[in-house]
């Protein structure tokens, strides 16, 4: 009998369990599905978007051409697919995200009462989300621990794509309905804010993944020195990858252990990174109302401004344009490319929290927006560890200067000068300042700093105490 594959963010053929068990539950006839869902779409920026197509071009590519496209609410989509080609049983790797938990069950619910059954199988991680737990048995919120007990699973060896699949042509709906049919819901505060679609790197997919790993896997034992440095390309950039699943953390983990580089401590480190991505995808999992709300209650306190001035402030901020050079480069960045470094994440987050004193609500929706690799789990958690709302011991007191950062990472200023172009006739360290030049001068073109740190590091502070008063008046009996 048929059986139906749905491809959610697991958009390769290769270590794909989920996929395996659909072909081999079935006599070898399989529909290859993905579903365009509008409301899924409707908070997704053009960028992500535009990524998202180009990478479901490349997997229908490596289908020959058997890719089948439906638009509608999924739970529709798939009661009148099984319908019409004699399906009972669906297939589709677990999601653990809170909007497509709530939707598997739903969807569930539809296909049984038409005699069909949903089978979600495996993850897009190395361990399960809510398989971890602390010595008392309850989920980890703290990132060190996690990791210890989280490196003792066994990976399991990445598995081969099926072969001698019979794949069902069918009726599709064209590719272009995934950009037609997103950004619908475009929040006011992001006023006119330019949206471009980024050129990506033409090595989409599944074939772009492995290739993304293999250029990077021979500057892994540097990676512990690099990975902090935006001006060096010393990270993997297998974020989209893994965000849409054109890779499994399996295969990367495989790959990197059997490198000549695999186990130095900058193997080691990178390794560490993924378990990020994995703590992040637990806690969302064990929390699932911090996608939008804060992980430490207390900080529901935080007087944030979100008046005229402040939707100007954050449009300022998203433009690259608040004369912290640093954080227009990053901001920048984001704008052309759809991806940001991960230590020029944290300052510009940390700058919008604390020096603009706007809700990391904002700024997280707006990076989801744009980021070609935008994840709930990893963006909102980000955020919250910014915002010293989230995991760990991330005070909020412990705030960015974002002239002293730039100092440390971007020395020579490499990468404020790339994208901050303004910038690029200054010398290092003039053009790391405030306003890009030492004294008053701005160089031509570029921006006045929009703030003093010093003084808005002091509202923060004074902002954070009074939380601190709130919290001790609730513990007090
Ligand atoms: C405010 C903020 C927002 C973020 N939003 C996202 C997001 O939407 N999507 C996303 O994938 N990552 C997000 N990150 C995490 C991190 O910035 C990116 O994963 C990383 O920059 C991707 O680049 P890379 O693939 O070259 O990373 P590498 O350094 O090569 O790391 C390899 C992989 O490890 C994982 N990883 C690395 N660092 C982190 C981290 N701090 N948290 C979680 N996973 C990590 C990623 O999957 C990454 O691809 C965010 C971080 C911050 C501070």
């Amino acid at each position: 009998m048929t059986t139906i594959f749905w491809f959610r963010r697991d958009l390769r053929l290769s270590d794909n369990p989920a996929l395996i068990e659909a072909v081999t539950k079935g006599d070898g006839d399989v529909v290859a599905l993905f579903i365009v869902d509008p409301a899924l779409l409707a908070s997704v920026g053009p960028a992500r978007s535009a990524y998202l197509q180009a990478t479901l071009s490349s997997l229908n590519d490596t289908l020959g051409g058997a890719l089948t496209i439906r638009v509608g609410a999924p739970e529709d989509v798939l009661v009148a697919l099984a319908r019409e080609v004699g399906a009972r049983d669906v297939f589709a790797t677990e999601d653990f995200a809170p909007a497509g938990r709530r939707r598997d069950t739903q969807v569930a619910a539809a296909l049984a009462d038409a005699d069909v059954t949903l089978h979600l199988l495996d993850s897009p991680y190395v361990v399960k989300p809510g398989t971890v737990k602390t010595k008392a048995g309850t989920p980890s919120k703290v990132f060190t621990p996690f990791r210890k007990v989280w490196e003792l699973y066994p990976v399991p060896a990445p598995l081969d794509a099926p072969e001698g699949v019979r794949w069902q042509h069918l009726e599709t709906a064209p590719l272009s309905n995934v950009t037609a049919l997103s950004a619908t819901e475009r929040p006011d505060y992001f006023g006119d804010l330019p949206d471009r679609v980024p050129a990506f790197d033409p090595a989409v997919g599944e074939r772009g993944a492995l290739a993304a790993l293999d250029s990077f896997l021979p500057s892994v034992a540097a990676y512990d020195e690099q990975r902090n440095q935006p001006g060096v390309e010393g990270t993997s950039r297998l974020s989209p990858h893994l965000r849409f699943g054109t890779i499994h953390p399996r295969q990367i983990l495989a790959r990197t252990d059997a490198h000549p580089y695999g186990g130095t401590t900058g193997s080691l480190h990178f390794r560490s990174e993924i378990g990020w991505r994995e703590f992040y995808a637990d806690v969302l999992f064990a929390n699932p109302t911090t996608s939008w709300q804060n992980l430490q209650r207390s900080m529901d306190h935080l007087r944030v401004d979100s008046d005229a001035a402040a939707v100007e402030r954050f449009q300022t901020w998203a433009r690259g344009e608040t004369g912290y050079p640093i954080v227009d480069a990053g901001m920048r960045q984001l704008l052309t490319e759809g991806w940001m470094h991960n230590r020029v994440r944290m300052i510009t987050a940390s700058f919008l929290i604390k020096h603009l004193h706007i809700d990391w609500r904002w700024g997280a929706k707006w990076f989801l927006w744009r980021l070609i690799d935008g994840d709930v789990a990893s963006n909102q958690h980000g955020w919250q560890w910014t915002a010293g709302s989230g995991t760990d011991a991330s005070p909020f007191y412990r705030i960015f200067n974002p002239v002293l950062q730039a100092e440390r990472f971007d020395p020579d200023g490499v990468y404020v000068k790339r994208w901050v172009p303004e910038l690029r006739d200054v010398a290092a360290p003039d053009c790391l300042q405030p306003g890009g030049g030492s004294g008053l001068l701005t160089p031509a073109g570029y921006f006045p700093p929009i703030i003093d740190s010093a003084t808005e590091r002091d509202e923060a502070l004074r902002r954070y105490d009074e939380v601190k008063v709130a919290r001790e008046a609730a513990a007090r009996p």
